[in-house]
């Protein structure tokens, strides 16, 4: 459900002496006046700053959120800096703050121990003999959020969300998804070939072991078939949308005989947890399929299979050697040059483990009460809207109506930060090898997570950072959680945004998408409680699913990169965010005095400002090899398209730039799509 791979983070920096009036407005600066608005409105909002603006040689691309995050990784790096100086308790959060950055800044060693700090692991992969053993080194590899076999975790049940429940799903490959196995493009086979080549780097250099051209390549073979096998019973990514096929409960005796190759209360008890009375299996075929490999596949290729697991999921946190191999694999991914900064990964890292404590830093200084409450109030704007908009609906009968406006007044909002901080005490980060701290921290993660299994749900979590320029929907808790980074601007001020803008930023790209969240072709499935639980009249869902059929036609047309189209049906959900987003933005802006009054902004009517605010919240340019991989593994779908595709759908785009039949984004009344 979520909204964005990454952008933006609370700028509000600065500029304390910059008060007066700037001399180009920031939006009219971007604008590429070569291009017609309605022949492509994302490149006519943003062209100007894409065609002066490179993309750095280390970047797979760029774009607003980069240059909100570079303000932020400058912040984070001063604080990282203070806490190795500061002689801070132990156990505190400086501590550990200053410790984690040292021992990644700290290259001599690292480069000096190589492999070394993963021996203990090597070993205890290669004393393996039986398939009991595999399991067992499961769940070692598990607790260190290694990925291999499987997925599992502790979340809240689909059908109860009072309850936290484990749950099961396909998982285990080294490439991003299933189709990567098998599509036969010449740029998907070039990256089946970048991995083959890593794999057999991985073997190469691994300590103790026949490193001879054909031991390296019969393990190459023998993994890459392994993974193989376990990709053919893996669902697309448009087959894990539904979320009563994605939900099989069952009893630990079903799951044995499911996967009866795999010993679950093994498992269990070396992850040191009570075995569950029941699981949520996402996908059953999958766990049959892996029982048959478990029986069927070498012993020996299994340990391959792990140790390259383990050297893939550690790669970024080992010698330059190590990082290297995994970053030219990634590389036929990303399309980045180079790798980024080695201050920046280590941040990239300090953010995944302990993001929420530099929150706490970051939110004093960068998001004022006064801008929590800006936001807190845009969201009730769009309630209103949202409100209004279901009244109005003419295709949908009075009795699902009254649930949707019940489900809609009882959706919760985060804004900014979590009122309660998580704790970290117990988190062990000290100055040795970087990758035993991320080890550590990656199993204090897993043991905080697996503990809330049986315990009552804690509806006042927060799954992103503050500094997250991000947002989400949670369909379980109906909430709608938005952390401060995500209405940052870069350069800019909370309160010298006006309203045009902010509305198309902000009300529309994220409030108003993340609401309509609740409303999509999986959100309307859960009810206000956050159940999945039919609340429809059969009618009005076939009136629903007819209208997501016409938003699936419109953006499968669309063919980003190579020959590659985009997902229509994968990602449907997040384009009926957008286009919900934009017109209850809308609705809700044309309440705003500075819509009613209509005077210009900077040369823009409001209307004009308040599309290209949302074009602003999409300016980014990205590399071929990562639209592909967006394209073929990502539910939303590539920039250009989330603001061309919405937009042409949308009358009062038509009117604010003069679209008229021969622009190329001109549609017909007919092929409009209006859902909410
Ligand atoms: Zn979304």
């Amino acid at each position: 459900m979520r909204y964005y791979l990454s952008l933006c983070a609370a700028s509000l920096l600065l500029l304390a002496s910059c008060k007066q009036k700037e001399e180009t407005d920031f939006l009219a600066a971007n604008i590429d006046s070569t291009v017609k608005p309605g022949d492509d409105f994302f490149l006519y909002a943003n062209g100007g700053w894409i065609k002066k603006t490179p993309i750095p040689a280390a970047e797979s691309g760029w774009g607003i959120g980069n240059l909100v995050n570079e303000e932020i990784y400058n912040r984070k790096k001063k604080i990282n800096e203070n806490a190795v100086t500061e002689k801070a308790a132990d156990g505190s959060v400086t501590q550990k703050i200053g410790d984690f950055w040292f021992s990644g800044m700290d290259t001599t060693n690292i480069d000096r121990q190589g492999l070394q700090p993963l021996s203990d692991q090597f070993q205890s992969i290669n004393k393996a003999q039986t398939a009991d053993d595999i399991v067992s080194l499961t769940a070692d590899l598990h607790a260190e959020s290694v990925n291999a076999l499987f997925g599992d975790y502790v979340a809240q049940d689909d059908k109860n969300s009072e309850v936290m429940a484990y749950q099961l799903s396909q998982g285990g490959l080294g490439m991003p998804n299933r189709d990567y196995y098998f599509k036969t493009d010449s740029r998907t086979v070039s990256v089946q070939n970048a991995y083959k080549t890593y794999l057999g780097k991985i073997f190469s250099r691994l300590p103790g072991a026949d490193t001879s051209a054909a031991a390296v390549a019969h393990k190459v073979s023998a993994v890459y078939g392994l993974e193989t096998r376990l990709a053919t019973s893996s669902r697309t990514l448009a087959d894990l949308r539904d979320p009563y096929k994605n939900y099989n409960k069952m009893t630990l005796a079903a799951l044995q005989q499911t996967c009866p190759a795999f010993n679950w209360n093994s498992y269990f008890s070396k992850l040191g947890m009570h075995a569950p009375d029941t699981v949520i299996v996402g996908q059953p075929e999958f766990l049959s399929a892996l029982s048959t490999q478990l029986k069927s596949t070498a012993i020996q290729d299994w340990k391959d299979y792990l140790t390259a697991h383990l050297v893939m999921s550690s790669a970024g946190f080992l010698d330059n050697t190590t990082f290297m191999d995994n970053f030219q694999y990634r590389q036929a991914l990303s399309g980045a040059k180079e790798p980024r900064i080695r201050w920046k990964r280590v941040l990239d890292a300090e953010e995944g483990e302990i993001g929420e404590a530099l929150g706490q830093l970051f939110v004093k200084e960068y998001f004022s009460e006064k801008a929590r409450q800006r936001y807190s109030d845009l969201v009730e704007a769009i309630r209103t809207a949202y409100k209004e908009r279901i009244e109005k609906l003419s295709w949908m009968s009075a009795e699902t109506k009254q649930r949707a406006l019940a489900k809609l007044s009882a959706i919760t909002k985060k804004v900014g930060y979590p009122d309660k901080w998580k704790d970290f005490s117990a988190m062990k980060i000290d100055r040795g090898p970087f990758v035993l701290n991320i080890e550590r921290a990656n199993k204090w993660w897993h043991q905080y997570r697996f503990s809330k299994l049986g315990k009552p749900v804690d509806r006042t979590e927060w799954d992103m950072t503050p500094q997250t320029y991000n947002a989400y929907y949670n369909p379980s808790n109906n909430e709608i959680v938005l952390p401060a980074g995500m209405f940052a601007v870069p350069g800019k001020r909370d309160e010298d945004l006006d309203d045009a803008f902010v509305y198309g930023y902000a009300a529309a790209s994220t409030i108003g998408h993340e609401i309509t969240h609740g409303f999509d072709d999986q959100g309307r499935q859960y009810d206000s409680k956050g159940n999945l639980k039919g609340w429809w009249q059969p009618a009005d869902s076939i009136q629903f699913t007819d209208r997501a059929g016409r938003i699936i036609r419109q953006f499968t047309e669309f063919n980003p990169v190579d020959t590659l189209h985009i997902n229509g049906s994968a990602t449907q959900g997040e384009n009926i965010a957008d286009l919900g987003g934009l017109l209850l933005g809308l609705d809700a802006f044309k309440k705003t005095d500075t819509y009613k009054k209509g005077e210009k902004i900077d040369g823009f009517t409001p209307l004009q400002r308040y599309f290209l605010g949302y074009a602003y919240s999409w300016m980014i340019q990205e590399r071929k090899e990562r639209l592909a991989n967006q394209v073929m593994t990502d539910v939303h779908a590539p920039a250009k398209e989330r603001v061309n595709g919405p937009l042409a759908n949308i009358p009062e785009f038509y009117e604010a730039f003069n679209i008229k039949p021969g622009d190329k984004m001109y549609r017909p009344d007919s092929l409009r799509v209006s859902i909410w």
